[in-house]
């Protein structure tokens, strides 16, 4: 079984801290990490081939360069090869543009059971990427997995809903979209660092890829971003004076003028 494994390395957003004199993001210094989704994402794929010697995990990114170093850590989780699609080509692409080469650079790996993608990326926060790679392949997709089991070219998914979960079967190839309920990801073993560190990243850019040049990157994108800023912060706490009846009624009150009930 050959699965790929969609990886996104992302600013660890947990760290990003808000300068208070500029009001802008503080970008300088924070990790990139990967995306927390994608490493669920990656750890099933390593379940899958704990049970089997017949499991092949490519890990796939795009990205800019230095991309290479989280494609390493998950070499060093076990995946057994991993590709990096970069090139100033495929900057500032929206969802549409990245699903576009994500999908170009499957295309090229070829041969695959099951894709694997991250519920949502930590930053775009979109959630739209899995699904759209789906489309543009032409495959079934499953996204929200929170458990699934896999018996020859059928797989069960157990898909979250806000309040219990639903029972897809469906056939591979598939395109499957992990949360964080699905496992606890393993760490890097320190003969998987090892090996990881030899195996070559191959790095495909735009001549590499079966992909028309119109399709990718900002140009090709439907969606601008105008304009970004950093939400203002909350106003002051306010104490409430009176009975508990007054206080409750006051509450009322003040959400229901903000329309919050
Ligand atoms: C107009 C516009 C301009 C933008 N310009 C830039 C820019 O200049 N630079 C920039 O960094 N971002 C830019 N972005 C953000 C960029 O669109 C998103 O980072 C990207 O499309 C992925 O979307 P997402 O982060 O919401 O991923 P989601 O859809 O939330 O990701 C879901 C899953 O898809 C997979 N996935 C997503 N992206 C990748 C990837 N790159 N490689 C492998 N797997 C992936 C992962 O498994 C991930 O968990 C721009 C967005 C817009 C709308």
């Amino acid at each position: 079984m050959n699965i790929i494994v969609c990886a996104k390395q992302v600013p660890n957003t947990n760290e990003v801290k808000i300068d208070p004199v500029k009001g802008t993001l503080i970008r300088d210094g924070v990790e990139s990490i990967l995306n927390p989704d994608d490493a669920n994402a990656l750890e099933e794929a390593l379940k899958l081939k704990d049970n089997s010697k017949d499991v092949n995990i490519t890990v796939l990114s795009m990205g800019p360069p230095q991309a290479e170093e989280m494609l390493r850590e998950c070499l060093s989780m076990g995946a057994d090869e991993a590709v990096l699609v970069s090139d100033r080509a495929f900057g500032g692409a929206d969802t549409w543009a990245t699903s576009n080469t994500i999908s170009a650079a499957i295309d090229k790996i070829g041969n695959f059971d099951i894709i694997f993608a991250g519920r949502q990326a930590i930053d775009g926060d979109t959630a739209q990427v899995g699904p759209q790679i789906a489309e543009k392949l032409g495959i079934p997709q499953v996204t929200y997995v929170q458990s699934f089991t896999v018996n020859g070219n059928e797989v069960t998914v157990q898909r979250q809903l806000e309040d219990g979960y639903e029972t897809i079967k469906v056939n591979t190839p598939v395109l499957l979209t992990a949360v964080k309920e699905l496992n606890k990801p393993r760490y890097m073993s320190v003969d998987g660092i090892y090996s990881a560190y030899s195996k070559p990243i191959p790095v495909w850019g735009i001549e590499d890829l079966p992909i028309d040049k119109e399709l990718v990157g900002l140009k090709a994108s439907p969606t601008r971003v105008f304009a970004s800023f950093t939400p203002p912060p909350k106003g002051k706490g306010r104490m409430l004076e009176g009975s508990v009846v007054e206080k409750i009624a006051f509450l009322i009150n003040d959400m229901s003028e903000k329309n919050v009930i």
